[in-house]
């Protein structure tokens, strides 16, 4: 049966259940947290369904709520913004380190926050980076299996299609999530397991040439990108610290490694519009000298990009760099999703702030410390944004300046 004949009640029971076993592979007798906005309660039923029957040991759920979110910024008072349920953190914290997997639905409103006092909102994420340090640890090493998958809430699909009526809004973001999802195949896990292959091959293919940087160039951008030393490229399912292999973004196209945080150079401009955390930063083009962004423009939001890279001494350094072609199952849709889930999977992008410690070889024993000097970056962030586009070129360079063409015009060579 082909997926485009299922009901909406059968397409979101897939999602959940792709969701449990071959996003999170959950364990019997593994615990579950999942974190949610509260529109996507009927996913969460699903979920927790699919969980229980994976033997679950206990599924718990956090609920957000974008009103709730709201009226903080508008009533709150200023101090109250340097506060954060630490409590609440150091449990999830202890949670991922007993062995408990991750799942994070996302899908608020992309805008929540345009029109709050950028300084107001930044204290509070700042606040709320600083109590979630350890568990964003924990999730970057991979010592706990995790995915984020999405919910098409009302608000978020009136600003993806703000011309159509919303429920023929919501239906159409559905159709859009379920297709590059792999969801409407006859078998999606099937169809997962084929795409994380080829996901494997290119990191693989990636890996062999041990490419000493990578040369992006198109309009607005000619960026020069050092990788770490021993960089290693990961895509498509990964395997945990304690050898579970889960699929942390449904859906995924990237294949990505970590950049030397110390060797980067040159400018880039981004291709599509970052949406952080409610906040909409657009035209983003900046400047790398030796790994740190020295100059800072954004046409739109360049107050909360400022206040990005000041976070700490990582934040204007990269601790990501991830390849997508310009065709793929999400960018073929032609939407700009307004979601780093989906927008980030359409388009080549580099991540300022935490390196991933997956994308290094040979981890293992070696101090924090000894990763920093071979060039992963470590910060409270991990903010992605978009750079690839139909007109971005791509080299990788080896250390006596030789040059591999990788990708023309956004596609493979
Ligand atoms: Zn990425
Ligand atoms: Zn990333």
């Amino acid at each position: 049966m082909s997926g485009a004949s299922l009901t909406f009640a059968e397409r979101l029971d897939r999602l959940g259940e792709v969701a449990v076993k071959i996003g999170l592979n959950l364990q019997a007798g593994q615990e579950l947290v999942i974190s949610a906005p509260l529109e996507a309660v009927p996913l969460v039923r699903r979920l927790t369904e699919h969980a229980y029957k994976a033997g679950a040991s206990l599924v718990t759920t956090q609920y957000s709520d974008d009103e709730a979110t709201l009226a903080r910024y508008r009533f709150a008072t200023d101090d109250s913004l340097d506060t954060s349920a630490s409590w609440m953190a150091d449990g999830i914290a202890r949670a991922y380190r007993e062995g408990a997997a991750r799942l994070a639905i996302t899908g608020g409103n992309p805008t929540l926050l345009n029109g709050q006092d950028p300084t107001r909102v930044s204290r509070a994420s700042r606040a709320a980076s600083r109590a979630n340090r350890e568990a964003m640890e924990i999730i970057t090493r991979f010592d706990t299996n995790w995915t984020i998958v999405a919910f098409a809430t009302a608000s978020w699909a009136a600003q993806v299609f703000p011309d159509l009526a919303g429920e023929q809004a919501q239906a159409k973001l559905w159709d859009a999530i379920f297709a590059s999802s792999r969801l409407d195949t006859p078998d999606p896990v099937l169809a997962w397991k084929q795409h994380n292959a080829a996901l494997h091959a290119k990191a693989a293919m990636l890996n062999e040439r041990r490419f000493d940087s990578l040369h992006f160039s198109g309009p607005g951008t000619d960026l020069h990108v050092g990788l770490a030393d021993g960089h290693a490229w990961a895509g498509g399912a990964e395997h945990t610290t304690n050898g579970i292999e889960c699929n942390p973004n449904i859906p995924t196209e990237e294949v990505f490694t970590t950049p030397h945080s110390h060797r980067v150079s040159g400018h880039v401009a981004s291709t599509k519009p970052l949406f952080h955390q409610g906040t909409l930063i657009d035209e983003i083009r900046v400047t790398f000298a030796e790994g740190r962004i020295v100059e800072a423009h954004a046409s739109k939001g360049e107050d909360a990009l400022r206040r990005i890279l000041d976070t700490d001494e990582g934040a204007a350094r990269l601790g990501e760099v991830a390849l997508v072609p310009h065709a793929s199952p999400i960018s073929d849709t032609g939407i700009l999703f307004r979601n780093t889930l989906f927008d980030e999977n359409a388009s080549s992008h580099i991540a300022l702030g935490q390196a991933y410690t997956k994308c290094m070889l040979d981890t293992d024993g070696t101090s924090p410390d000894a990763l920093a000097a071979r060039g992963a970056n470590s910060s409270m962030i991990h903010i992605d944004w978009m750079i690839g586009s139909d007109k971005i070129d791509l080299d990788g360079a080896y250390r006596d300046g030789t040059k591999i063409p990788l990708m023309r015009k956004g596609a493979w060579v």
